[in-house]
């Protein structure tokens, strides 16, 4: 079979999406070749193809258990000969496994590296290799995020192996240091580079700088119930207290991270891809090699140390290709946490400085895209190398107007309070110094007589966020300084040029909500609401109208009625066939079912996903209950 017949007929697809078919003639051509492309972009087919087509056994070396066993049982549901080797086989899995790999009906064998020299390479001579295959391949590398120590022996197995195979090496990690060791530590020959570039259109990328996190998340999750995440954290710590939080508030969710047992962890990972459970709170232990198509939504309840590991894990929604939500939960304090993570390194990285500096510039890289008002998706394109429109339409700042605003006034008066307060011999962190502006009547407040204050209460009409927004600038400007200690207080910084008259403070802000505007229709007033809301800098407990509208758009009117019968249906295969619900069909191909209401088997064949073994075992089933719906 040609690979367009092997698209159509195993996986269901009517063409390729970029980059794939490059690659796979690469390596039918026996050139070697290093793919970059991001998540979900459909790596794994540019090698299954070539190795359906290649006489002989590809082997594929791939870091984590979870995902060989979730691409194999893919790769079998689709009619094709797959198996794996790593430590979750027993005894007699592990003898079952060797006589099919002898017999030769394997095409693709996966195989974790630690087991790359306890294999012994002989014993597969019955077969040629013709392809190895090194998924994840940045983890070779120590400029990665995910350095492994195993993936460099990957090279010397190579160079047993003869004659030598082609080599493909696959990765989303597109920096330059990265796809340079990735050459060099795995030896490729001259190798066709691809890289595909790297934006992902269907997620929807947001940050909010939330006063309290914990509401924040609440909010956000309330908004995407019944659909399936996960919320990265910093420390298992985080992750322990808010899937307690999230359980105690009637939330579908569990956890993990190293600090499980094996047990439970394995437990809890299949709670998720199996949807029994629709939310993981995880740290970044959690996802790699996670294939689960249908994460609808990733939450960062902190922010990572870098471009890299955010794009990564955030990437793990929306796999195929249906609308999803990347959400960043920001605030200063994760900036200090990563500072003190760099520059404290228990791996005696911190020995290393030049590695640490280099972190700790691409922290700053990360908080730029977490604390800019410029679009969110151009800095993330950007970091990568690629440049973009200077607005994307679908990421929180581009549904923000951002106005460029004189705050000379409001500045003014936030500095004069912090200049009484240092005249009463005191300085205190950004919070009081928000409370004693906006007039707040709480017990310090009353305790220490800051309510004599002349600065007391005269910025009671503006909103604690907004203050908190400007006083951040004025930070940020040197005007105040932030005094780290063990609480951080707010000092006077250069200052004096404020008060002269030819000094103007500006920046950019969100709009505020307009008390009145008489001369707008209520059409626009609503619309202008809707904006506001969607202001990252302004607190609302609504939702925020403008991300469901684009949900709405790249959903284009699905019968939800019949989505939800289709899920159904396909649980039920599912748990009949102990596999996770997105290997029967991945939720874009049910959304495709939704759209062409398929009601023959010829029909079905042009469904999205749908290949011949599929079209067999399910087309009957689901062209039934298609048919139904309808009213036939
Ligand atoms: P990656 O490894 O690059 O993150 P995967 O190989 O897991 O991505 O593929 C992501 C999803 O895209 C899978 O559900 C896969 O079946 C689907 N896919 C891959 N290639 C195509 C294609 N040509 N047309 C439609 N869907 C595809
Ligand atoms: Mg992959």
């Amino acid at each position: 079979m040609d690979k367009l017949t092997i698209l159509r007929e195993k996986f269901g697809y009517s063409s390729f999406r970029p980059g794939q078919e490059e690659v796979i003639d690469s390596i039918l051509e026996g050139t070697d070749a290093l793919a970059v492309m991001p998540t979900g972009a459909g790596k794994s087919l540019c090698y299954q193809i070539p190795a359906l087509i290649l006489e002989g056994m590809t082997i594929v070396i791939s870091p984590l258990i979870s995902l060989m066993k979730d691409q194999v049982n893919a790769l079998k549901t689709a009619g094709c000969g797959a198996a794996f080797l790593n430590s979750s086989l027993n005894g007699s899995e592990y003898a079952r496994t060797m006589n099919q790999i002898m017999s030769g009906k394997i095409k693709l064998l996966y195989i974790a590296p630690e087991r790359l020299q306890r294999e012994d390479m002989s014993e597969f001579s019955a077969n040629s290799i013709p392809l190895v295959v090194v998924d994840e391949a940045h983890c070779v590398s120590q400029w990665g995020h995910d350095f492994r120590t195993s993936y460099l022996q990957i090279a010397r197995f190579i160079r047993s192996i003869d004659p030598r195979p082609v080599v493909a090496a696959f990765t989303a990690t597109a920096t330059m240091n990265v796809r340079d060791d990735i050459r060099k530590l795995l030896a490729l020959r001259a190798p066709l580079c691809v890289n595909t570039g790297f934006d992902r259109p269907n997620l929807y990328f947001e940050v909010q700088k939330p006063k309290d996190k914990k509401t924040a998340l609440l909010e956000c999750l309330e908004k995407r119930k019944d659909t399936s995440g996960i919320i990265y954290c910093a420390t298992r710590k985080t992750v322990d207290e808010t899937c307690r939080l999230l359980a105690s508030r009637g939330f579908n969710a569990t956890r993990y991270h190293a600090g499980l047992d094996d047990g439970e962890r394995r437990t809890n990972q299949d709670d998720f891809i199996y949807d029994r459970k629709t939310v993981m709170v995880a740290t970044n232990a959690f996802g790699m090699g996670i294939d689960k198509s249908n994460v609808s939504f990733v939450i960062h309840y902190n922010m990572p140390k870098n471009i890299e590991s955010y794009y990564q894990e955030a990437g793990r929604a929306g796999r195929d290709g249906s609308p999803a939500d990347c959400v960043l939960l920001y605030n200063g304090q994760d900036v200090r946490i990563n500072q003190y993570l760099i520059t404290h390194d228990e791996d005696g990285e911190a020995a290393n400085e030049k590695l640490q500096a280099h972190n700790l510039e691409l922290l700053k890289q990360m908080t730029f895209y977490a604390a800019g008002n410029d679009c969110l998706r151009k800095r993330l394109l950007g970091y990568f190398g690629e440049k973009t429109s200077s607005s994307c339409g679908n990421c929180s700042n581009c549904l923000t107007e951002f106005k460029e605003i004189d705050v000379t006034v409001p500045a003014q008066k936030i500095v004069s309070c912090v200049y009484r307060l240092k005249q009463r011999g005191r300085s205190f962190g950004k919070t009081m110094i928000i409370d004693i502006l906006r007039g707040s009547k709480n017990e310090k407040i009353r305790r220490f007589g800051f309510d004599t204050l002349s600065t007391y209460a005269i910025m009671a009409d503006t909103s604690a966020q907004r203050i908190r927004l400007i006083l951040d600038c004025l930070i940020d400007k040197g005007i105040l300084l932030l005094e780290e200690g063990e609480y951080p207080v707010v000092t006077l910084g250069n200052a004096e040029d404020l008060f002269r008259e030819e000094e103007r403070v500006l920046m950019k802000l969100p709009e505020e909500r307009e008390k009145a505007a008489p001369e707008k229709t209520s059409q626009q007033k609503y619309e202008k609401i809707l904006d506001i809301q969607n202001a990252p800098g302004i607190k609302t407990s609504q939702d925020s109208g403008a991300k469901s509208s684009v949900t709405q758009n790249m959903s284009d009117d699905i019968d939800n009625d019949l989505l939800g019968k289709l899920k159904k249906l396909r649980k039920e295969i599912a748990a009949k066939e102990s596999v996770p619900s997105y290997i029967v069909f991945t939720d874009a191909s049910l959304r495709d079912m939704c759209r062409k209401k398929p009601v023959s088997l010829v029909q079905f064949s042009g469904v999205n996903g749908v290949g011949s073994v599929k079209l067999e075992k399910y087309g009957e089933i689901f062209t039934d209950l298609i048919r139904e719906h309808c009213g036939e």
